[in-house]
C-alpha cells in the first residue's frame, strides 16, 4: 500500500513496524457539536482502519479528547456550566454522531485530564535536556534550542521563521506573552489563571498545553515510535510540528511517526467550515434528512487528502449510489458467499493507491449496476463485502 506522507511530501510504501499497525489520530475539543469537517477526518481514517483490518493487519488506534483547554473553559463560562460537565456532554454527542456514522470506536479514547503525570514527566525531561524552560509558573518549549524544529512546516511550504510565526499566530499562538523568550515558543504547561481548573506540578498549579497531550498519549498507549499519525490538514502546523519536537527530543528516537496523514478542509459557501465562522453543517442535522450510508458515501466520494466544498447535490448523488447498493442487497440476500476476484483486485488497487476511496466507490457502483442488469449473484456478494470494508451497512 502506498500512502502520502506529509513530512516527505511523497507517496511511500507503507510498511508498519509490526503486524499490528499503531495509529494515532488527533481528536476533538469537546465544546461544540460535530460538523461535516470532523466527520470527513474521522470517516476517512475509519475507512483506513477497516481497510487495514480487511488486509490482514491488526490495528491499535488511539484518539484523544482535549477535555480541558481555553475553548472548553470559555464556552462553559458563556453557557454558565461547569467545564467538565460541558466536556462530558459534548464528548457524548461526538461519540453518538460517530456511532451513527458507523465509525469504529478507537481502541483507546484518551482524555487530556487523565494524562497529567505522563505529561509532567515529559515536560520535566525536556527542561532537563535544555529544550524547555520555566517562566512564572508556565513551561515553554524553546524553538531556538531545537535546530530541527519546523521540518514539517518546511514540508508544507512555511520556509522560514516569519512564515511559521504568521500561521502560528492565526492558530492560537500568543506572540506577545511576555513570559516567553521567543514569540514562537509554545506552552507545555500553563500556570493557573483565576477560576480555571488546575493540577499540581513541579511548577505550581496549572494545566497542560494542547500539543503536549498528544505526545504523551501516543507514547503512553502506542510506544515511542508509531506507524501512522493523522489529523485535519490545519494540524500539520503548528500542532504536529510541535508534537514532533517534543516527542523526538523526549524519546531520543526519530521519526516519531513513520507516516503523517492529513485530511483536506471542508468548505461551505466558499469558507472553511469552522466553529468560529459559524457556517457548520452539523452531522446530527444531516442525519435527519439522509441515511448514515449516504453521508459516508458523500464523504468517501472525496479523496481524504484534498479540500472540497459541500453542495446539496453531493448528498443526492450519494443517496442514488446507496440505493443501487441496496438493490444489490435485495438481489443477493445475506447468505450468498460468492466472490469476484477481478473486482476485488481492482478495489485493492484503488485503496492501495493512497486510499483512493472515490475510485473504489465508482468501481463498486459500476459493478453494482452490472450485477442488477445481469443478476450476477457472485459479483453482487463481492460488491456487498467491499461496501462493508468502506463501512457501509447496506
Ligand atoms: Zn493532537
Amino acid at each position: 500500500m502506498k500512502l502520502f506522507n506529509t513530512l516527505t511530501q511523497s507517496l511511500e510504501d507503507f510498511v508498519p513496524l509490526e503486524n499490528t499497525v499503531r495509529v494515532y489520530v488527533c481528536g476533538v475539543t469537546p465544546y461544540d457539536t460535530t460538523h461535516l469537517g470532523h466527520a470527513f477526518t474521522y470517516v476517512s481514517f475509519d475507512a483506513l482502519m477497516r481497510y487495514l483490518l480487511a488486509s490482514g493487519y491488526g490495528v491499535k488506534y488511539v484518539q484523544n479528547v482535549t477535555d480541558v483547554d481555553d475553548d472548553v473553559i470559555r464556552k462553559a463560562r458563556e453557557l454558565g456550566m461547569a467545564w467538565d460537565e460541558l466536556g462530558r456532554r459534548e464528548t457524548e454527542r461526538f461519540l453518538n454522531d460517530m456511532d451513527a456514522l458507523n465509525v469504529r470506536r478507537p481502541d483507546v479514547y484518551a482524555k487530556a485530564t487523565e494524562q497529567i503525570s505522563p505529561i509532567i514527566e515529559i515536560v520535566s525531561s525536556l527542561i532537563e535536556r535544555g529544550y524547555a524552560y520555566e517562566s512564572q509558573g508556565c513551561v515553554y518549549f524553546s524553538v531556538k534550542h531545537d535546530p530541527e524544529f519546523g521540518q514539517m512546516a518546511q514540508a508544507i511550504g512555511l520556509h522560514d521563521y516569519d512564515a511559521m510565526l504568521k500561521i502560528a499566530n492565526e492558530r492560537g499562538n500568543f506572540p506577545n506573552d511576555t513570559r516567553k523568550r521567543d514569540a514562537l515558543d509554545f506552552v507545555l504547561w500553563q500556570a493557573q489563571a483565576p477560576g480555571e481548573p488546575a493540577w499540581e506540578s513541579p511548577w505550581g498549579l496549572g494545566r497542560p498545553g494542547w500539543h503536549i497531550e498528544c505526545s504523551a498519549m501516543a507514547i503512553r498507549y502506542l510506544g515511542q515510535q508509531i506507524d501512522i499519525h493523522g489529523g485535519g490538514g490545519d494540524l500539520a502546523f503548528p500542532h504536529h510540528t510541535c508534537e514532533i519536537a517534543q516527542s523526538e527530543h523526549y524519546t531520543g528516537k526519530a521519526p516519531f511517526s513513520r507516516v503523517w496523514m492529513h485530511t483536506g478542509m471542508v468548505y461551505q459557501d466558499g469558507e472553511k467550515m469552522s466553529k468560529s465562522l459559524g457556517n457548520l453543517t452539523l452531522v446530527s442535522n444531516l442525519l435527519k434528512d439522509y441515511s448514515a450510508d449516504a453521508i459516508r458515501v458523500t464523504l468517501l466520494n472525496h479523496h481524504y487528502r484534498y479540500p472540497w466544498e459541500c453542495f446539496a447535490p453531493d448528498l443526492a448523488f450519494a443517496n442514488g449510489m446507496v440505493n443501487t447498493f441496496q438493490q444489490v442487497r435485495e438481489l443477493v440476500g445475506t447468505q450468498n458467499e460468492g466472490t469476484d476476484s477481478l473486482l476485488h483486485g481492482r478495489f485493492v488497487a484503488a485503496m492501495d493507491n493512497d486510499l483512493n476511496t472515490p475510485e473504489a466507490l465508482i468501481l463498486l457502483q459500476q459493478a453494482a449496476e452490472s450485477v442488477i442488469a445481469n443478476r450476477d449473484l457472485n459479483t453482487g456478494a463481492e460488491v456487498l463485502r467491499l461496501t462493508g470494508v468502506l463501512g457501509l451497512r447496506v
